[in-house]
């Protein structure tokens, strides 16, 4: 195809094409969509309410000097999921006449962020919502936000002496508070101390359940999981409960199965296994009247509905199973009905934020350069250009062979002293100029899928992108999860190039290694991309970030937190600015590396000082140095 046709294409492109190429289809979600300039737009209450044109919001940043890269958050898409999954839970709990309510807590590991926090605690108050903390910072967080006092906290992990008094003491001052035994040691400290403190604290078993999901954290639970109680420390505890007279607070059992539970199957069994232990246990006389599901409720991350980083279920389905699982089992064992809580972070929080971020350069293996042979040239450039000058005359088959030959054989003549590098220079210009000219006779041709293929994934760009995958999407990098990436403009234009997508860091890992081709399924490591214009940016996002990247994220190579703005979507497609929280500067990163500003810039000092003795630096530009020294000390991390 030649430029023209190549425009006359991108005439003919729609922005629906773009939906579908990108997946935005699959993973948008009531969330995204595609307008008709061509612009990704957010609309947080559903597709028929108010959106936001993130393009040109994020281009109007760019005068009031926010940065990009951005993390953007929407609040009020976490509000949406809070009452999606109220609803669905209630609608679960009515349609079968469940006798228990639901409770909702947010787990804080999954976004500690105050800002969002504050924001759940304030969506949650007339829902109820409460907070799950999993660590003794997370308590403090919890116990300090938390002011509704029918919302529950509920401490998991490890505790100590100090853990147990706070939850303890917060209990006392009214606050909904369950403390649940992860092991046997914790429990004589909670008995002791509400002994001492003369309360009744309430009392909740993490459960070791054999059920094991397929996804990524299956090891959450199991035998070998390294939380929760077995069925021999649960007996031995509501013995000992029982001895020290506090069994009536034992009034919930807890598990957890993992994170991003990619199949419905699980959960299920998981419940039923609970439901069984709850029956026991009441046996025992524990007036167990909650059951905490712990999250586990996965997002469809690409769309597909059939991998690790998608589910095979909704979240109606999934209310409605636990739901089920649990009334039939009571209802056989003749016990009441329990209230169900569930732990959900990663369904409430990951479409909430997404990264914004341009494109600083690309590099590409095909330059616009003439072909420059004459009769000079040596015979092997002679050859190739044969080969070129053939691609029409002889079957794409040959070609390709032909190709594939000379491709080889430009090294070995180079090394064997027989090609300037000049001249393999050209050589190589001679190889991707066929590659490219094949590439576009064989489209759309099927006897020739395979050989167009291959052409294809040679002929692939590098985009170099202004964030770093290890500050900003870890688990990209260390799980190879797949997260939504696309331009957020430009979409009624088709994407005429494919490129990787590489980071600012020096590590060869610095780059999205996962991407969905949305038109096999495929996973591949390069995506449809438009090609770069001079003057305007080209802005890429990625989706469904909201949910753990942020507190993975690390250091490397210095690139520090980015630009973040918390977006609160109004009537009429207009928005405000709730919070920004400006990036991290290099001297913050600097500082959590003991290289404090003062020191290092006393150090330049020295240095200046003593080139200027020995003239190499004027006074001038010793001044100069130090001052863009300081300039950058305060910039943000990330390229401008
Ligand atoms: C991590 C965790 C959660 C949150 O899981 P999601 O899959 O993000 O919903 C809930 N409960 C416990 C105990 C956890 O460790």
């Amino acid at each position: 195809m030649n430029t023209k046709e190549l425009e006359k294409n991108s005439a003919i492109w729609s922005v629906a094409q773009s939906s579908t190429l990108y997946g935005m289809d699959f993973w948008g979600d009531e969330y995204f969509s595609i307008n008709s300039k061509g612009h990704v737009q957010v609309h947080p209450h559903g597709k028929d309410f108010s959106a936001i044109d993130l393009y040109e919001m994020v281009s109007s940043f760019q005068e009031r000097s926010i940065r990009l890269p951005l993390l953007l958050r929407f609040p009020d898409i976490i509000q949406a999921q809070m009452q999606k999954i109220c609803s669905c839970f209630d609608k679960a709990i009515q349609d079968q006449d469940y006798k228990g309510k639901y409770y909702g807590v947010f787990p804080i590991k999954v976004n500690q962020q105050r800002h969002v926090i504050e924001d759940i605690v304030q969506a949650g108050r007339n829902l109820n919502f409460g907070l799950e903390a999993g660590s003794k910072p997370e308590l403090l967080i919890a116990l300090s936000c938390m002011d509704n006092p029918q919302a529950l906290i509920i401490c998991n992990g490890f505790k100590d002496k100090s853990y147990i008094e706070m939850a303890l003491l917060s209990q006392k001052a009214g606050r909904n508070i369950f403390l649940v035994v992860e092991r046997q040691k914790e429990l004589d400290l909670i008995l002791e101390m509400s002994q001492q403190l003369k309360l009744k604290p309430q009392i909740g078993f993490r459960l070791k359940l054999n059920t094991q999901s397929k996804g990524f954290w299956g090891k959450s639970s199991g035998e070998y999981s390294k939380f929760g109680l077995t069925s021999q420390q649960l007996v031995s505890s509501v013995e000992k409960v029982k001895q020290k007279g506090f069994l009536d607070c034992v009034k919930m059992v807890h598990f957890h199965i993992g994170s991003q539970v990619p199949s419905i199957q699980p959960i299920k069994s998981a419940i039923k296994e609970c439901a069984m232990l709850v029956s026991e246990l009441y046996l025992m006389k524990c007036p167990i009247q909650y059951v905490d599901v712990g999250g586990g409720l996965g997002i469809n991350y690409d769309g597909s509905g059939a991998t690790r980083s998608s589910t095979d279920y909704d979240i109606q389905e999934y209310a409605n199973d636990i739901v089920f699982a649990l009334q039939s089992l009571c209802e056989k064992k003749q016990i009441p009905q329990p209230h169900i809580i569930s732990e959900s972070g990663r369904f409430l929080v990951a479409q909430s934020s997404m990264l914004v971020f341009n494109v600083l350069d690309k590099n590409s293996i095909i330059t616009d350069e003439k072909i420059k042979i004459d009769k000079n040239s040596s015979s092997f450039l002679k050859e190739m250009y044969d080969v070129y000058k053939n691609i029409p005359k002889i079957s794409y088959n040959e070609s390709f062979n032909d190709l594939v030959e000379k491709k080889k054989q430009i090294y070995d003549t180079f090394v064997y002293g027989m090609l300037s590098l000049k001249e393999m220079a050209i050589a190589e210009k001679i190889y991707w100029t066929s590659v490219k000219k094949l590439k576009e006779l064989t489209e759309n041709k099927e006897d020739y899928e395979d050989i167009f293929l291959t052409l294809k994934k040679q002929l692939t760009d590098t985009y170099f992108c202004n964030f770093s995958i290890f500050q900003s999407l870890p688990d990209s990098w260390a799980l190879s999860y797949i997260f939504p990436i696309l331009p957020i403009h430009r979409l009624k234009e088709k994407p005429t190039k494919q490129a990787y997508l590489v980071d600012l860091t020096c590590d060869s890992d610095g780059q999205i290694s996962k991407i969905v081709d949305y038109s096999s399924w495929e996973i591949e490591s390069f995506m449809p991309v438009h090609k770069l214009k001079e003057k305007e940016p080209y802005l890429m996002g990625i989706f469904l970030t909201g949910a753990y990247q942020e507190i993975l994220g690390d250091l490397h190579n210095l690139f520090g937190d980015t630009d973040a703005v918390h977006i609160r979507v109004k009537d009429d497609n207009r928005y405000i600015i709730e919070h920004r929280v400006e990036a991290d500067s290099i001297s913050e990163v600097l500082e959590y590396v003991e290289f404090h500003r003062k020191q290092i810039i006393g150090n330049l000092h020295n240095i200046t000082e003593q080139s200027i003795m020995k003239g190499h630096l004027t006074r001038q530009e010793a001044g100069l140095l130090i001052e863009k020294f300081e300039e950058n000390l305060s910039r943000s991390t990330y390229l401008k």
